[in-house]
């Protein structure tokens, strides 16, 4: 069994449609694929009738920008009802945030000398109902500024272009997560900045306060230590360990599908947790 849990469609930042995703996770030989685009359920319908088509299953997948401690950290929810009021309004929050954050991106350049129009961004966005930094470093590639999106991150947009926006507090993110009967997973926690503050400690503490139900650790941006350390981590705190590419199509080199996979057993167990966490949701509503 091949299962990888995290990837991404040109519904957000990825490049592929959501059924060329699937065709593309047919040709990687995966059995089981999970779409979780940034901030929006938009591209699940059309991936689950194309996974059906080509018999291959879906798991329906969000990841949530939300910060932990002022530090940005990325929320994988599996399973949610996608029609979960409490939770698509926060969505349209967060997604309102990253439309307005736009303009403030093509300012900051314009006066780094880089001039780029919003309608630029959007040119290359098409698909998309959540629009992301890729976004602005296509079109920064499209203007010849850059060679490729790694060029405009590292030297402009978590740089000198940088430009904060609006996330959700983390535990709110796993309650709404919950309370939309889904099963929250933290994103690659020892990637980039949310290392710095996801120490074991305040793990232990998302568990005890959220029933968080467990941790991405296979992922490119762990190294084999950190791996390690997690999946120790995650043993002794009762997290189901995921692992997955979190491809990006085109747009981000070095995560292929199936670079990355979660177990059988892991996956059992989180569907298990989903089963529960969405029986306890219809119990509630009841
Ligand atoms: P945003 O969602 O607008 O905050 O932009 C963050 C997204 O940009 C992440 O989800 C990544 O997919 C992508 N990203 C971050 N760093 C890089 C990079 N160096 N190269 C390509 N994509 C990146
Ligand atoms: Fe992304
Ligand atoms: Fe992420
Ligand atoms: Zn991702």
């Amino acid at each position: 069994m091949r299962i990888d849990l995290h990837t991404h469609s040109n519904i957000s930042d990825g490049t592929d449609s959501p059924q060329g995703l699937i065709a593309a996770a047919v040709a990687a030989g995966l059995d089981v694929i999970g779409l979780a685009d940034h901030d929006t359920f938009d591209g699940i319908d059309i991936a689950r009738k194309q996974a059906e088509i080509e018999g291959i299953e879906l798991v329906a997948g969000i990841e949530i920008s939300a910060q932990y401690q002022g530090t940005s950290v990325h929320l994988l929810g599996y399973g949610c009802d996608q029609e979960d009021a409490p939770l698509l309004a926060e969505l349209a929050r967060i997604r309102e945030a990253r439309d307005n954050r736009v303009p403030r991106i093509c300012e900051k350049l314009t006066e780094l000398g880089l001039p780029l129009a919003v309608s630029q961004v959007q040119a290359q966005a098409r698909n998309a109902t959540s629009l992301g930094r890729p976004h602005v470093a296509d079109a920064m590639i499209a203007a010849g500024y850059v060679a490729d999106r790694q060029e405009a991150f590292d030297r402009y947009l978590q740089g000198p272009a940088r430009v904060r926006r609006y996330q959700v507090e983390l535990s709110q993110g796993i309650e709404l997560i919950h309370q939309a009967g889904g099963a929250a997973v933290i994103a690659h926690p020892w990637g980039r900045s949310a290392k710095e503050v996801l120490s074991a400690a305040a793990l232990a503490s998302l568990v005890a306060e959220t029933g968080l139900e467990g941790i991405e650790v296979e992922h490119q941006d762990h190294d084999e230590p950190a791996r390690r350390q997690l999946r120790r981590l995650a043993a002794e705190l009762g997290l189901i360990a995921t692992g997955a590419s979190d491809y990006h199509g085109r747009g981000k080199k070095n995560h292929e599908l199936g670079c990355n996979l979660t177990s059988p057993e892991a996956y059992r167990e989180l569907q298990q947790r989903m089963t529960a966490r969405a029986e306890a949701r219809a119990a509630w509503r009841r």
